[in-house]
Order: C-alpha cells, then sequence, then structure tokens
C-alpha cells in the first residue's frame, strides 16, 4: 500500500492510494463517514424561546453546529465511569441567553471547555426581532456517523480509480482532443499532444470520441484511487484520514480476536 498525497490543507485533502482493492478503498471511505467519533450537541434545555422558530427545530439546528473535537480528553458515553449518566469526562456544556434585534451566532453559544467550541464562529442559528429572546443549556457528546448524520465529521468523502491515458504513435496532434476535453487534461507540446494533469481525468472518453484515428485510449487502474476528503473543522483533514485507518485497523484486531476464540 502506498500513499501519495497531491494536496492537504487544514480542511481539505487529496491523495492517492495504491496497492489497494475497491473495497479497501470503499471500506476507508466508510470509515470517515460513519466509525470516527464525534462532539455534536445531543440534548438542549430550552427555558425561554419566544422566537419564530419551534423549540425542536432550534434543538435541530443547535446539532448540526460542527464542533471542534479532542478525542484525547473525552470518552464515549456509554464507555465513561459515569456509566452514561454524564459527567465531564463524557459531555460539554453550552449555554445561550440573547435578546432581539440580533442575529443568534455560533459564537454566542458558551462553552464549558475552551478546546471545544465550534468549528465556525459565523454560523447563523436564529434571528431575534425586537423583545424576542432565547435563553438555553445545550449538552454536547461524543457519537459515530452511523448513528446520526450530525457525528459525520466529512462531507461525504469521494473517490475516483486513478486514470491510465495512453496516446499511440500514430497520433497526428489533431488537437480535437485537446478541444474534446472539458477537464484540461491535454495540452499541445511541440506540435504533439501531451498529457499534462492525468488526475483531473474523470473518464468520460469525449477524447477517444473525438480522435478519428483511435490514438487515445483511457482505462482504470483498479488498483490506485483518488481520494477527496473535506472535513467540517471538526477535525484536520490529515486526523480524520488516520482515525479512519485506525478505527479499520481495531474491527480487523476485533475480528482476529473472534476468529481465534472459535
Ligand atoms: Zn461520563
Amino acid at each position: 500500500m502506498k500513499l501519495e498525497i497531491l494536496d492537504l490543507g487544514d480542511r481539505k485533502a487529496r491523495f492517492i492510494l495504491s496497492g489497494v482493492t475497491p473495497a479497501f478503498s470503499n471500506a476507508l471511505r466508510r470509515a470517515m463517514l460513519a466509525d470516527i467519533p464525534k462532539m455534536a450537541i445531543d440534548y438542549v434545555d430550552i427555558y425561554d424561546n419566544t422566537s419564530v422558530m419551534f423549540d425542536e427545530m432550534l434543538a435541530h439546528r443547535l446539532g448540526l453546529i460542527p464542533l471542534k473535537t479532542n478525542l484525547n480528553m473525552y470518552k464515549l458515553k456509554e464507555e465513561c465511569d459515569c456509566k452514561g449518566a454524564g459527567c465531564a469526562l463524557c459531555q460539554v456544556t453550552f449555554t445561550l441567553s440573547a435578546e432581539g434585534p440580533c442575529m443568534v451566532h455560533s459564537r454566542d453559544l458558551k462553552s464549558s471547555d475552551p478546546e471545544t467550541v465550534p468549528a465556525d464562529d459565523n454560523i447563523p442559528i436564529i434571528e431575534l426581532k425586537e423583545g424576542q429572546k432565547l435563553v438555553l443549556t445545550a449538552v454536547a457528546r461524543l457519537g459515530h456517523g452511523k448513528e446520526h448524520a450530525k457525528f459525520q465529521p466529512v462531507c461525504p468523502p469521494g473517490y475516483k480509480y486513478v486514470p491510465i491515458i495512453e496516446i499511440s504513435e500514430k497520433c497526428d496532434s489533431c488537437k480535437q482532443c485537446v478541444e474534446a476535453c472539458p477537464r484540461g487534461v491535454f495540452a499541445v507540446d511541440k506540435n504533439k499532444v501531451v498529457v499534462v494533469s492525468p488526475y483531473e481525468c474523470s473518464m468520460c472518453e469525449l477524447c477517444m470520441e473525438a480522435c478519428d484515428i483511435n490514438a487515445i485510449k483511457v482505462s482504470a487502474d483498479n488498483t490506485a484511487f483518488i481520494f477527496s476528503v473535506e472535513t467540517d473543522g471538526s477535525f484536520s483533514a490529515g486526523e480524520v484520514v488516520t482515525r479512519a485507518a485506525d478505527a479499520i485497523r481495531a474491527k480487523a484486531v476485533a475480528l482476529g480476536e473472534v476468529m481465534e476464540s472459535l
């Protein structure tokens, strides 16, 4: 297995994973979505709400606000010593108190842990008009994406096969493929058609259709995959990928132990 990073930012990553099967690639994608614990608001006590929004809708909106998560500080509620009752090791409390006229943003949520705060300050929650009030306490806990979408740390990650683009010797450099490709994969260099951005290829095969003499062949390498990952800010992109790999490893170890005990 080989990993080649094409682009690594704080919230976005693009990399090539090669020497793996399509099933493993899909396992990594699913692990990123479903198997990484993430903090999200799960319980809300609303003391006063004279806004135009129902309590339930408000609680739902609060749940979907991405929270920065430090997994070294918290345990899953079901694995905590408090046995699910809720304590400082498994949950974080937020308070919010606002009176209109104003726009209530995610930054108005005051956290009991300075490290567990909304990933973005400017997410609008509700607009309060003159005289309208909102007072609430919200409790966040760790959960998995397979339980609820609010616990997913990533926008659905995608992957595609690494394309193999072959230009044969009989190419007459008519440039029709260069014009036909919507993604700028080809260019003309010294009167020869060359591949300049192979990873942009979506394998639409328009270049093959445009070529009158069948000089281009596009196929897929089914052992190498280009991944695109974007997080919601709860983790860095690099942490999401490594934690997904850890989750797969933990499952494999658990399966191995079960198989040995049979
Ligand atoms: Zn606890």
